[in-house]
């Protein structure tokens, strides 16, 4: 597979807030054009946790689910969306030992325990506190995220724009640690279509954040974070078109945790 249309991040009903069999979601790959898709639902933790991921009884099931797809010879590649929670990294560490993964991608949903900062249940919050700090935590856990060494590559990495609050000014002063650390980590970002869908009407990153990345020689997947089997691909055509205008012409697949680099479709 020299050149590549791939979306490795797409989610299961185990997560209790998408829909759709994976078989459905295959199909729909396929009708997309993609040459290979990755299963990456939110991961289980050691006990109840919130009422967004699987548990961990479920993940044997998980695995059957897209071992099961495999069959419809559509290239199936087998991943984790994980959650970076300080105090937890044990945790990943023994997800890591629970499967054969091809990819685990690293998350930041909560900025403060008790917090997940794209749940709409806590979206007041957004005028309770200031922007910026907010954004300061968030950007604060993703830098944590990067340099924790844990993941193949990270997800969604502006995801507290979610609601459409963004600070005021140029936003580049949260994305430059960030991709320093990325950098230096050599660690890969999707390009995650999931924010055209929310109220920030934008690509999870901003182009901005997309083109000091690319300056930086950071590498790139373009995802759809797919809850749905029509969300498979969304909006890919853009995301392929930013990632272009920033000079990527490779971006990432993975396999048993190790990354090849392929050219980028049209
Ligand atoms: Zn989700
Ligand atoms: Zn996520």
């Amino acid at each position: 597979m020299s050149a590549a249309r791939t979306d490795y991040h797409i989610h299961t009903t185990l997560c209790h807030h998408a829909v759709g069999i994976p078989l459905e979601y295959v199909q729909a790959a396929q009708g997309a054009g993609l040459t290979e898709i990755g299963f990456a639902d939110h991961n289980p933790m050691p006990e109840h946790f919130d009422d967004w991921r699987m548990s961990i009884e479920d993940l044997p099931r998980y695995l059957e689910m897209v071992e099961e797809v495999r069959a419809s010879g559509l290239s199936i590649r087998l991943g984790l969306e994980c959650d970076f929670i300080e105090g937890y990294e044990w945790w990943i560490e023994t997800l890591a030992g629970k499967a054969d993964w091809d990819y685990l991608i690293g998350s930041v949903h909560y900025i403060a325990p008790g917090w997940d900062v794209d749940n709409p249940k806590y979206l007041s919050r957004f005028r309770d506190y200031p922007i910026e700090e907010i954004w300061a935590l968030y950007w604060k856990h993703y830098g944590k995220c990067i340099e924790s060494g844990l993941f193949d590559f990270v997800a969604h990495p502006d995801l507290a724009k979610k609601f459409g609050y963004r600070p005021a000014g140029d936003l580049r002063r949260f994305y430059e640690p960030a991709i320093e650390s990325l950098a230096k980590k050599n660690l890969a970002f999707e390009i995650n279509t999931a924010g055209l869908r929310k109220d920030a009407r934008e690509i999870y990153p901003a182009p901005g954040f997309i083109e000091l990345a690319r300056e930086a020689g950071v590498p790139i997947l373009i995802n759809s974070d797919a809850h749905a089997p029509d969300e498979v691909g969304y909006k890919f055509d853009l995301a392929t078109a930013l990632a272009r205008q920033a000079g990527y012409s490779k971006v990432c697949r993975f396999e048993k945790r190790r990354r090849i680099e392929v050219d980028l479709c049209t």
